[in-house]
């Protein structure tokens, strides 16, 4: 049996909505169907979640937003137009009147996946489960993993078929709570988890994942296969085809996950298992990942060896500030903490000025706009010379290594380089492991 996860851009339009029909009647073991709220059409379109968050804010403050709501409107209706589907006025009215009434931006947010879903099991012609009644919150806003484990099974076992919408839940007093963005593949991996499915199938709008981010390399690879390890890394690192949570639940329960093309779909994608082969690439690597966006603090003290309890205050004045730190490369007499922009913004000072405070160092320097690249792949452990080579691809360009760290995994190396060197640096990267 297979649970599909739809993107918003595989449900971005009434055509998107046939080639779903077709994919699920193409095999019968499709069954359960989690879908996205429509997405954008194209470059330069609108998310329906964005449209709702802005009704939601205009509405907060005090702004009409029933010029917003119409843009919504407006796609649902045009959609099952043509599709012609029924789908009453009352559902969308009274969003509105929700948003009207003051909804929380998570309830104002969820009605995109709720409205696809209603349509969605519409068009089907198959039974619609509301997330609010299966994927349960803590009060506190955290998923309630085992409840929503147990509702999710209880509801869709018995099911033949069912529509099941992403992104939302609900807490035991029924407010309405969502994920972080990007989040109905995390309902679709719970899903997956509940009803014990053989494959996840995640839909989306590129055939799997490539070795790396096209817009930098834009022959790069196909990975046929990947393990939730290497994903793991990878998408933490920036290669987000699918949302960091939508791991654990799959992975736990042995299910793989096959990341899928709506508009190929006779493309196998990318299969995620816990265990790959060793090299299906006939590469090293894996693939290869990063982002922008961060900083080095670098603390220098002599002999900062010998001195019991040094790393835990330094951690001691980034924790009192709320700041959670990325890595943290340490030498003999040095210790680093990498962090992101936006988690210091605001509060640099206070975290210097709390480090010397606590350790008084020699020196105390920090290095701003940096992008971190992480090199990733399950080979990496058996290849000898592999840190060689991706030091020597990345100085033979003339970039500068400002941080490295070879991590505790065994399967990613991160490098961090300038930001202005980010691109050159992920080319040269990919031109040492795959191109020679
Ligand atoms: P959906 O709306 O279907 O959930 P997303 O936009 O969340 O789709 O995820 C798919 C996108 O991930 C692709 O369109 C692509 O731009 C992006 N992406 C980022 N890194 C990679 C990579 N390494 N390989 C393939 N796609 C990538
Ligand atoms: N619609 C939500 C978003 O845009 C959730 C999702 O698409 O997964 O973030
Ligand atoms: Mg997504």
């Amino acid at each position: 049996m297979l649970v599909c996860k739809f993107g918003g851009s595989s449900l971005a339009d009434a055509k998107q909505f046939e080639k779903v029909k077709d994919i699920i009647r193409r095999d019968p073991q499709r069954r359960f169907i989690v879908p996205s709220a429509p997405g954008k059409r194209g470059p330069g379109d609108e998310k329906i979640t964005d449209l709702l968050y802005a009704c939601q804010s205009a509405a907060a403050a005090g702004r009409n937003f029933k010029h917003i709501f119409e843009r919504i409107a407006f796609r649902y209706t045009e959609i099952a137009e043509e599709l012609q589907v029924d789908f009453p006025q009352e559902w969308l009215d009274e969003v509105c009147e929700q948003i009207a009434d003051g909804a929380s931006p998570m309830l104002a947010a969820s009605r995109g996946e709720y409205l696809s879903g209603k349509l969605l099991a519409r068009y089907l012609g198959i039974t619609f489960v509301d997330a609010a009644e299966v994927i349960r919150f803590t009060r506190d806003g955290h998923l309630d993993e085992e409840t929503t484990n147990a509702l999710l099974s209880a509801r869709l076992m018995p099911l033949e078929r069912a529509v099941v919408p992403g992104f939302y839940g609900a807490d035991e007093d029924g407010r309405i709570i969502t994920f972080s963005r990007g989040g109905s593949d995390v309902s679709g991996a719970l899903v997956a988890r509940a009803v014990n499915a053989d494959v996840y199938e995640n839909w989306t709008d590129v055939s799997g994942f490539r070795m790396a981010d096209p817009r930098i390399v834009p022959d790069a690879k196909h990975i046929s296969t990947l393990t939730y390890r290497e994903l793991r890394e990878l998408s933490y690192m920036g290669a987000t085809v699918l949302h960091e949570e939508a791991v654990f639940p799959v992975r736990k329960a042995g299910i793989p996950t096959n990341i899928r093309n709506t508009n190929d779909p006779l493309h196998p994608g990318t299969m995620i298992h816990d265990v790959a082969e060793r090299d299906p690439n006939g590469c090293v690597i894996t693939g290869i990942a990063g982002h922008k966006g961060f900083t080095i603090i670098s603390v220098e003290k002599d002999m900062m060896n010998a001195e019991l309890g040094f790393g835990r205050r330094v951690l001691q004045a980034v924790e009192e500030a709320g700041v959670n730190f990325e890595h943290l490369p340490t030498g003999i007499d040095t210790m680093c903490v990498v962090v992101s922009e936006k988690e210091l913004s605001g509060k640099r000072d206070q975290v210097i000025d709390r480090i010397r405070e606590l350790t008084h160092p020699d020196t105390i320097s920090v290095h701003e706009h940096l992008a971190l690249i992480a090199t990733v792949g399950r080979g990496m452990v058996h290849a000898f010379g592999t840190a060689a080579r991706l030091f020597t691809a990345i100085s033979t360009q003339g970039v500068s290594i400002r941080t490295i760290d070879q991590g505790s995994s065994e399967i990613s190396i991160i490098v961090g380089v300038d930001e202005q060197d980010f691109e050159k640096t992920i080319s040269a990267i990919y031109d040492t492991f795959v191109r020679t």
